[in-house]
């Protein structure tokens, strides 16, 4: 039997990442953060933001949002802009909190052994991300499906782990392949599908001004590349419509 679940209300907005910074902490761990991009093929320079550094960051990214407002002419001492650097810099903090989560930390305790073997999708969890060269919001949603060899996630962390992977700075390629590869890595299932179809503001607002225009991404693991009536099985999964609510 093929498991089919939708998630139109993303709540799993909530999810702290106070449990990576603690393992940080507690094992003096400075290392680059997980999952980072590569730059030219190589591990970045990126440093995860520790608790100490993370009130100078704040003031840091305070300072720079003053200095765009006043570059864009307007007074960052009006009523109204008082205390937006404070804000933007507080909603990039959570906008990008996902450089502090762990794959590891996130499963953590939720994987079962249920000898299931047969296809589990979860639909439509809303993700939001910024892409990583306007860093404007691109917004949309994923369906993620995977064939299980008899060990299988709770379902919500399939939304976790989405979530996880669009608070960062991305692409919407990059964001498609990190979501699939997270749950093979986690998983070792035998395969994974991961759609993704968002629309960006960088595209809509500005650029092209192309609103509506949605861009769909895919990636494909194991079975789901190899076998093409499993691959046409999850598309047709995507494409229908429930008519449950
Ligand atoms: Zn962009």
């Amino acid at each position: 039997m093929t498991t089919v679940s939708s998630n139109t209300n993303n709540n799993g907005a909530n999810l702290s990442s106070s449990t990576a910074d603690l393992d940080l902490r507690q094992n003096g761990v400075t290392a680059i953060r997980p999952d980072r991009s590569t730059a030219y093929g190589e591990s970045t320079n990126a440093k995860p933001v520790s608790d100490e550094s993370s009130d100078e960051s704040q003031l840091a990214m305070m300072d720079a949002v003053r200095t765009m407002l006043l570059s864009l002419g307007e007074d960052p001492e009006r009523e109204g802009l008082l205390k937006t650097p404070k804000r933007v810099a507080e909603a990039m903090r959570f906008l990008t909190s996902g450089y502090s989560q762990s794959l590891d930390d996130l499963v953590n305790n939720a994987i079962f052994d249920e000898g299931h073997n047969e296809m589990v999708l979860v639909r439509d969890i809303t993700l939001f991300s910024l892409c990583e060269h306007h860093m404007l919001p691109f917004m949309g949603r994923a369906h993620v499906a995977y064939i299980p060899k008899q060990r299988v996630v709770g379902l919500s962390k399939l939304a976790r782990i989405v979530e996880m992977y669009s608070r960062r700075l991305q692409v919407q390629e990059r964001l498609t392949r990190q979501v699939a590869e997270a749950i093979q890595e986690v998983l070792d299932p035998q395969g994974v599908a991961v759609v993704v179809e968002a629309s960006h503001m960088c595209m809509s607002m500005r650029g092209v001004q192309k609103p509506g225009s949605w861009t769909v991404t895919s990636a494909m693991i194991g079975c789901f590349q190899e076998d093409s009536k499993t691959r046409e099985e999850f598309l047709s999964l995507v494409r229908h419509q429930p008519s449950l609510f």
